[in-house]
């Protein structure tokens, strides 16, 4: 993975208890510890939607208090990041205390998210009086657990809570010398994670037979619980002040690059892609940074797919209003037109790009840039496996007067979100809706968590597009999956030559 897209950049400062992009902390100056993450590694700051969200996933799952905002205070007073794992499953690491402290996950079969946590999260969480999802057993066993990674047999459990099902993440604890109730477990006490094999009912009624197979184990130990940081307006600038030199060189080189490009590689006219979209935020600051004392003017196009969130649309405005500028639309009023004669878009055929983005933009360009134009989009290559050989500089391949130019292709969601605070940009609310990424509100490349996070806060939307499908699937004979999430694939149509794999090059995000 490191050869392919270079250094992992995330790092934590374990004095400071900050997240920090370099090997020494901003603040005190001591070494930053490296954090273990899933690559592309392209971790971002939870927002407090997101702290609400996880804290309810762990109440339902494990019982946990909750304290009067509806948090956890796991996560209270601390910078808690978030890594989205790239994958068809809906999966994202929590991070805080410079630790892994579990995985959410959409479970499909039971449209609910769960957590599983880490050990180090399951000390945190039997902390927080935990009484669910819980096995306790003999200390005899923990020899054979930790050294042979042997699961749990029904002999060697002394103890489970009733609400276990088949399949359930569960913690694993060992008995302590305390006659034990079940609300006085201590982090001390945790000696892994696993997945139950056995209902509570199977457990109470067999002599033998696994109960849980074991994920993760280690010798019992206190949680290493690092220091509140402060509320989070004050935990963002600490997070600044920690990262203040990655994220000058970054700011730096990528103003560099744009001036360069401009000055000396092409004599076409610049044009900042805005999205709507925290990637095209980023570069459109730059841009301001970039272009600004040097009396170089830039348009700025946004393109309206017509499947805008409302949010997005306002953040338009926003940017228009706070920086005093008119940001050109390029407008498409296809999609539920073309919808008819074309299907539904799919991921082996994105027509909806085509229509939707590039031939609005296409007839603009044509029309204001007689020579042509170079776009500065916010692609970034942490973003996805499929982005990190790209280019900074490339040709549209669908826009023939378009030149492309990447100039945060190195950056990760962190040093943009950092760039974002320290400019006291007006981003997008969306992602302070649990959302990663904003964009159309259907597309096929969503994932099924995705499409109910939409569902949930707009219903409406996705009504009208539920509708459609369901219009659709009984004329041309689909079940129910390909309604639910059938759709985003194998739509092929026979009419349709263009089978684009990737048109992420050509799109802003
Ligand atoms: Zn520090």
């Amino acid at each position: 993975m490191k050869t392919i897209l270079g250094k992992l950049h995330l790092r934590w400062c374990m004095d400071c208890n900050m997240p920090v992009l370099d090997k020494k902390c901003g603040i005190c100056g001591k070494n930053t510890t490296e954090v273990k993450i899933t690559p592309p590694a392209d971790p971002r700051p939870a927002f407090d939607e997101d702290i609400t969200m996880i804290s309810k996933i762990l109440k339902n799952q494990f019982g946990i208090t909750l304290n009067n905002n509806g948090q956890s205070n796991i996560f209270k007073n601390k910078i808690v990041l978030i890594n989205k794992i790239p994958g068809t499953d809906y999966m994202k690491e929590i991070m805080l205390d410079g630790i892994l402290f579990g995985i959410i996950k959409y479970n499909e079969e039971k449209n609910t998210w769960v957590i599983m946590p880490s050990v180090d999260g399951a000390r945190r969480i039997i902390n927080e009086n935990a009484n669910k999802k819980l096995i306790v057993i003999n200390r005899e066993v923990i020899p054979f657990v930790l050294k042979k990674h042997a699961s749990i047999l029904r002999p060697g459990v002394i103890w489970a809570s009733e609400d276990i099902e088949v399949e359930d993440d569960v913690i694993i604890l060992v008995e302590n010398d305390n006659n034990k109730n079940n609300d006085d477990f201590k982090d001390i006490d945790v000696l892994g994670v696993g997945r139950s094999r056995m209902s509570y009912h199977e457990i109470v009624n067999s002599e033998k037979g696994m109960v849980a197979k074991v994920r993760k184990s280690e010798n019992p130990k206190p949680a290493n619980i690092l220091k509140e940081t402060g509320a989070p307006s004050e935990n963002i600038e600490k997070m600044i002040e920690a990262n203040k030199e990655p994220m000058a060189k970054f700011i730096n080189n990528s103003v560099g690059f744009m001036r360069n490009t401009i000055k000396e590689r092409t004599n076409k006219p610049p044009v900042v892609a805005y999205s709507g979209g925290k990637d095209s935020l980023a570069v459109l600051l730059l841009a301001f940074e970039a272009f600004n004392n040097e009396n170089i003017n830039f348009d700025v196009i946004f393109s309206d797919t017509e499947l805008e969130l409302p949010e997005t649309l306002k953040n338009i405005q926003d940017i228009e209003e706070t920086y005093g500028i008119n940001i050109i639309t390029a407008k498409s009023t296809e999609f539920w037109k073309k919808l008819e004669e074309m299907g539904p878009p799919g991921r082996d055929n994105r027509w909806c790009s085509e229509v939707c983005k590039m031939k609005p933009l296409e007839k603009i360009i044509n029309e204001k840039y007689e020579k042509g134009c170079l776009t500065f989009v916010g692609l970034r290559k942490y973003e996805s496996m499929n982005r990190s050989k790209k280019p900074r500089i490339w040709r549209s391949p669908h826009i023939k007067k378009q030149m492309l130019s990447a100039p945060i292709l190195n950056w990760t969601a962190m040093h943009v979100w950092i760039y974002l605070f320290m400019k006291g940009a007006p981003y997008n609310k969306l992602y302070e809706q649990c959302f990663d990424r904003v964009g159309c509100y259907m597309c096929p490349a969503m994932e099924l968590g995705e499409m109910e996070l939409i569902r949930n806060i707009y219903p409406d939307y996705w009504k009208k597009w539920d509708n459609f499908l369901e219009k659709y699937a009984e004329t041309h004979n689909l079940d129910d999956n390909w309604i639910k999430s059938g759709w985003r694939w194998s739509y092929k149509q026979e009419n349709n030559k263009n089978n684009i794999q990737d048109k992420s090059m050509g799109t802003y995000e």
